[in-house]
């Protein structure tokens, strides 16, 4: 059994909905404190709401992860609140999809300015109370698309999602020396708000390509996460989980016979 985390604080961006939501829910449950982050408060009522109601502590923080400014005040608004920040889960990402044909700059930097930079921003915002906390945690939401899989209109999707690991291993250095670790979850097919939308045909024909034959839930990726964060894992580093029930496994169609 993992050392629970209460008096710990954890930031999850993103977690108004969908993968982050997932994880401040779990994380509440194991006894942290959970700032719920979007760049609407009122977003973030359902998720604190729902802590609440099962006993956990959380309050929600509007931040947006492409200003650090924004982050800054985050950071401190969140140590003001609950005493130190011990864990940061940058999880806020978007998806938009655009072909390379029709892609504009603007396009183009706003998914990295969101997914890669907001990691950046996120990170020094936190630092000076990460050094702090006995033992510090980052984990970053990246994707099996890009570093491994690609898909049509996500170049810049998947370039953002690889740039994050990019960034990971020259930051684990950095950061080791305040024993802060920082590592990265990579979802495959998680079932999210968005992907409901998409419909049960779709649905089903997804699950279909995926060994495990399910599509993933938030708290497939949220367990991993706070494993990643646990005092249990205070020697692994600048690595990655895929979780993915196996959909990159397969090296052809009759592979899955
Ligand atoms: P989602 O359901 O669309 O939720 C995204 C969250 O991020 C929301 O809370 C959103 O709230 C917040 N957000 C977006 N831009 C933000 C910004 N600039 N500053 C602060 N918060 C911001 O997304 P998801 O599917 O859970 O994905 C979460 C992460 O997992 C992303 O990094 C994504 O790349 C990754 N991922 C997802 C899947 C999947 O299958 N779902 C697979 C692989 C990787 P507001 O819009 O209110 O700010």
């Amino acid at each position: 059994m993992l050392t629970p985390l209460n008096g710990k604080t954890v930031i999850v961006t993103g977690s108004s909905k969908g993968i982050g939501k997932g994880i401040a829910k779990v994380f509440a449950k194991h006894g942290a404190n959970v700032a719920v982050v979007s760049r609407k408060l009122k977003d973030t009522l359902s998720c604190v709401g729902e802590i609440q109601d099962n006993d956990g502590i959380a309050k929600g923080f509007e931040a947006d992860v492409a200003s650090y400014e924004s982050m800054k005040i985050l950071a401190e608004a969140v140590t003001e609140t609950f005493g130190g920040i011990d864990i940061l889960c940058s999880n806020a990402g978007i998806f938009p999809n655009s072909s390379i044909e029709n892609m504009t700059a603007a396009e183009w930097d706003t998914v990295m300015n969101t997914n890669a930079r907001g990691a950046l921003f996120g990170i020094q915002a936190c630092l000076p109370f990460l050094k702090k906390a006995e033992t510090g945690r980052i984990i970053l939401t990246s994707s099996i698309t890009g570093p491994v899989t690609g898909y049509k209109g996500w170049s810049h999707y998947g370039a953002s999602k690889a740039a994050q690991l990019g960034f990971m291993r020259s930051a684990a250095l950095e950061l080791a020396p305040y024993n802060i670790t920082i590592n990265a979850v990579m979802p495959g097919n998680i079932m999210t708000e968005g992907l409901e939308e998409m419909g049960e045909e779709y649905l089903k024909s997804m699950a279909a390509t995926i060994p495990i034959k399910r599509i993933g839930t938030v708290e497939d990726i949220a367990y991993a996460a706070l494993f990643l964060a646990s005092k249990e894992a205070s020697y692994i580093t600048a690595q990655t989980i895929v979780i993915d029930g196996g959909q990159v496994v397969p090296e052809s169609l009759e592979a899955m016979a």
